[in-house]
């Protein structure tokens, strides 16, 4: 059986798995980012990886869909300055795994192609304006227009994460202050909580642990829930005031945590979404769980050379 090779690179892990034509990941492997080495080794790596999960799904593979960690250029397939592993930074992951197994390769940013496989086989079915919001050590962001990826200039993904909430904020990793991924993803949620002066102590805290503590009655947990909320809910309504969108769809690690105020992220928008019809955009978790890169990995190879025009 044909089916596609999916990649996806990621700060922490490597995974890369066969996906068949309806989403479903038939098999996968994974390894840690950081024991991946220089880029030739990695490919060596991940081109074994995906030869063993062919294997064990017992399928063809008829060309690869990557899903990675930027900046990247999406037309060409080449890393950008990676500041997260800058070892591979300029490598060209497209052309290489093309090479290595003979079928075409296309690669995304890991939002975009989260927002391609939801936009496919999750959330966002049939919903032709989609922007894909991905909250977790960091925050990332796709926008589908009737299908297509939105592009900006030269293929550029635009940054939904550096859009500035606060001007008098927490530094940011781009220059500014008070970025929304600089307040809202999960390490800006524990560096808040733990910075507070009636904070208590947990060596081990993280955005699902102050989640807990705020479900178990901590009041410092509520307030940095009532905080994290606020600070979702500005961004999104940003986001729904620029785009005006059918749909905003939420993944990542801290959107498992903060799924259950959906209600409470929805109302903070409100304030901010007088002039557009907020009550007829869709505002929904992701749907496709833990395979959601792969699965958008494998969707973004469809979203090149496989779209009915
Ligand atoms: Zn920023």
């Amino acid at each position: 059986m044909n089916a596609i090779g999916a990649v996806d690179i990621g700060g922490t892990k490597i995974a890369a798995g066969i996906v068949d034509d309806s989403g479903r990941v038939l098999a996968c492997r994974q390894a840690p980012t950081q024991t991946a080495g220089p880029w030739p080794q990695a490919l060596t790596l991940i081109a074994t990886m995906l030869r063993e999960a062919a294997r064990d799904a017992d399928a063809n593979i008829a060309g690869i869909g990557i899903g990675s960690t930027g900046p990247l250029d999406p037309l060409t397939g080449k890393f950008q300055n990676l500041d997260t592993i800058p070892q591979w930074s300029g490598a060209s992951p497209a052309d290489d795994l093309a090479r290595e197994f003979n079928v075409s390769v296309a690669m995304e940013n890991d939002a975009d192609a989260g927002a391609l496989g939801e936009a496919t086989w999750g959330a966002g079915r049939n919903k032709s304006r989609l922007i894909y919001v991905t909250v977790g050590t960091g925050i990332g962001g796709g926008i589908i227009l009737d299908g297509h990826l939105y592009r900006g200039v030269d293929g550029a993904h635009p940054e939904v994460a550096h859009q500035v909430i606060d001007v008098n904020g927490p530094p940011c990793s781009c220059g500014l202050r008070g970025c929304w991924e600089a307040l809202a993803c999960g390490p800006g949620m524990v560096k808040w909580m733990a910075s507070h002066p009636e904070y208590k102590g947990d060596p081990g805290l993280t955005a699902r642990r102050i989640y807990e503590h705020a479900m178990a009655g901590d009041p410092l947990a509520a307030r940095a829930v009532e905080r994290e909320n606020f600070y979702l809910g500005i961004g999104l309504a940003n986001l729904v005031n620029l785009f005006t969108p059918d749909a905003v769809i939420l993944g990542g690690s801290v959107m498992k945590s903060a799924g259950v105020f959906l209600n409470d992220i929805r109302k903070v928008m409100q304030q901010g979404c007088r002039f557009v019809p907020l009550d007829k955009v869709d505002l929904s978790l992701a749907s496709l769980g833990d395979d959601a890169n792969l699965i958008g990995a494998a969707r973004v190879w469809h979203h090149r050379f496989a779209q009915p025009q």
